[in-house]
Formats: structure tokens, C-alpha cells, sequence
């Protein structure tokens, strides 16, 4: 009785005790991915996002990999969370603290936009709070649309998305979304009225997927090789800064605590449920490990994320990779 005891002791902690800090050598986990679109919908709670009419994220789960159990940072507020899911950093390290509108205050780790920009790779954000200011270090967003949410809204937001991607095919983007966060303020996560706001970003979201189905991969689009559609060389990552509870979030609150992490691209396991992987939690810090390695882009410090290696399909190929 007492080994089955410390049996479970041990894989109670081996399932919740958080990796440490390793640095990502470079390595392309995904010859395949030429570029990464990263969308955020603020304020996604998992179980809200299965009772909405979502079919474009149905659709996404269909032919990607997925949990709803992924776990954003201790600090479950829109702007250092949205932070660690673009440095792969605690909110410690990469500094943003705060949740409000700040000039000139970078964070102190690179986000995934500096670290493309370095390897010559071009970077877009179409964003619908100005607080994400903080992402625009100088130099390092080539297609910046920053929406002024007294005036604009995430319509907006997907409307410069889709002309950026249309215009510019950029290598690395972020499309964050507000409005399911924005009901939950004011009517209540789990409220009628935010799961029909779910519905409406899945819409939105179902928008910037079709411009990426829509636009060509061969004409302009520089490193895109000779044709095919842009999606076809496109690892998209779906995901949230948290979720919330009554008419808020933050921490030491388990409903702010889980969102949805959902991959899909080229060479991406369909129909996967993360889940199955026992003792390998997936945190919204992965989200940028895992985009710096489908773009082979080295990470040459500590960071708390991972590459989510368990969401490609088996492959000769991607057997001879660091081990996680
Ligand atoms: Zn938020």
C-alpha cells in the first residue's frame, strides 16, 4: 500500500511540476512551415468554446492537434499572459507586469517577432488593444495594425489581418481578438451572450483562415517556394491569454486558469487530443517555443516554454531532434 502511495506521489509531481528552463538549440521541427499565424481569442475559456456553434475551430481540431487543458501563466491578465505566449517566459522574466497602455516599455526577453526579424524572417501583429504597443519594439513588426479599441474592434482587426496576409505573406503573425473578453467583463464568462460572442470570433477567425486558403504561396511571397496556397506551408496556433470567472480573471482562480491550445499545418497529427500525452502539460509559453522551432529558429537562453514536438506526425525526418 505504501509503494502504490509513493507511486502516486511520484507521478503526481511528474505531472505537475513544471519543466525548467531550457534553451531551444536551433532546429526546425517541420521542413514543411514556412510561416506561423498565431490567433489569440482574449478570454477563450475551454468548456465555453465546446458549447458555442465554433465551427471553424471545430474545424481546425479536425485537422490539427489540441487540448482544452492548456494552462496560462500564474499572472492571468491579458497583456502578460499574451507576453509569455510570444517570449515562452514567466511573467518575471519578460517584465510586462502591467495590463494597461504603456509607451516605449519593451519586455526584457525577445518576443518571437525580435528573434524572426533577426533571422531575416518578416513579422506582422493585427491586434485589438493598444496596450499591445509593448510588442512594437522599434525595428520589429514590418506590418503593425494596432486597433484604438475607443473606435475599433476586432472587425477592424480582421480586416487589416486579412489585408496583411493577402499584401504581405508575413513570415510570423499574431491576430488577438477582444470581444469574447470584452462580454465577459460585462455580462459574465459563461454568460448567453459571450457564447454567442464565441461564435463571432469563430467567424472572425474563419475570415483570416480564408485569406490564408485564398492567397497563393508562389507569387511574392519571398522563401514561399514555387506555388501551392499559402496555408499549405502555414503552422497555425490557435490559443487564449486566459479564461475568467463571474465578470473577471486572474490568478488563483482555476476557471481563469485553462485555455484551449489547438495546432494545425502541414505534417500536423489530425484529430489529436494532447491529453493523451500523460505528464506533458502544455502552458501558453509553448505557443512560442513551438513557432520558433517549425521556423528553425534558435533560442540561445532559458525559457520556460516547449516545443510542442507531440503534434507532427512521425516522420524520418523529425526523429533526429533534441530530446524534451
Ligand atoms: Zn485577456
Amino acid at each position: 500500500m505504501w509503494a502504490r502511495l509513493l507511486v502516486g506521489i511520484f507521478l503526481c509531481a511528474a505531472v505537475s511540476s513544471p519543466a525548467p528552463p531550457r534553451a531551444v538549440p536551433a532546429w526546425k521541427a517541420n521542413p514543411d512551415v514556412r510561416r506561423v499565424l498565431i490567433v489569440s481569442i482574449d478570454g477563450l475559456r475551454p468548456d465555453l468554446l465546446l458549447r458555442a456553434d465554433a465551427p471553424n475551430v471545430r474545424a481546425l481540431m479536425k485537422r490539427g492537434s489540441y487540448t482544452m487543458w492548456a494552462r496560462t501563466i500564474a499572472d492571468a491578465y491579458t497583456l502578460p499572459a499574451h507576453l509569455s505566449m510570444l517570449t515562452g517566459v514567466t511573467s518575471e522574466k519578460h517584465g510586462i507586469t502591467w495590463n494597461d497602455y504603456t509607451e516605449d516599455s519593451y519586455p526584457q526577453t525577445p518576443t518571437i517577432f525580435d528573434l524572426a526579424k533577426k533571422k531575416g524572417l518578416s513579422t506582422a501583429i493585427a491586434v485589438a488593444k493598444m496596450k499591445f504597443i509593448v510588442l512594437k519594439r522599434p525595428g520589429m513588426i514590418d506590418f503593425p495594425f494596432i486597433a484604438d479599441e475607443d473606435k475599433q474592434g476586432d472587425a477592424d482587426v480582421v480586416r487589416e489581418a486579412v489585408k496583411i496576409i493577402r499584401e504581405h505573406k508575413p513570415a510570423v503573425m499574431f491576430v488577438h481578438l477582444a470581444n469574447v473578453d470584452v462580454v465577459g467583463h460585462a455580462e459574465g464568462w459563461g454568460s448567453a451572450k459571450q457564447i454567442e460572442a464565441i461564435h463571432l470570433a469563430d467567424a472572425q477567425l474563419g475570415e483570416v483562415l480564408e485569406a490564408m486558403r485564398g492567397a497563393g504561396a508562389g507569387e511574392g511571397g519571398a522563401g514561399a517556394g514555387a506555388g501551392g496556397k499559402l496555408e499549405e506551408h502555414t503552422l497555425i496556433l490557435l490559443s487564449s491569454d486566459h479564461g475568467g470567472s463571474g465578470r473577471g480573471h486572474g490568478p488563483d482562480d482555476a476557471p481563469s486558469a485553462d485555455v484551449p491550445w489547438i495546432a494545425a499545418g502541414p505534417r500536423v497529427r489530425e484529430n489529436f487530443d494532447l491529453t493523451l500525452m500523460r505528464g506533458r502539460p502544455i502552458s501558453v509559453m509553448d505557443t512560442f517555443a513551438t513557432a520558433a522551432a517549425a521556423l528553425g529558429i534558435e533560442v540561445a537562453y532559458p525559457i520556460d516554454g516547449r516545443p510542442v514536438e507531440a503534434i507532427y506526425t512521425s516522420d524520418e525526418s523529425l526523429h533526429a531532434l533534441p530530446a524534451w
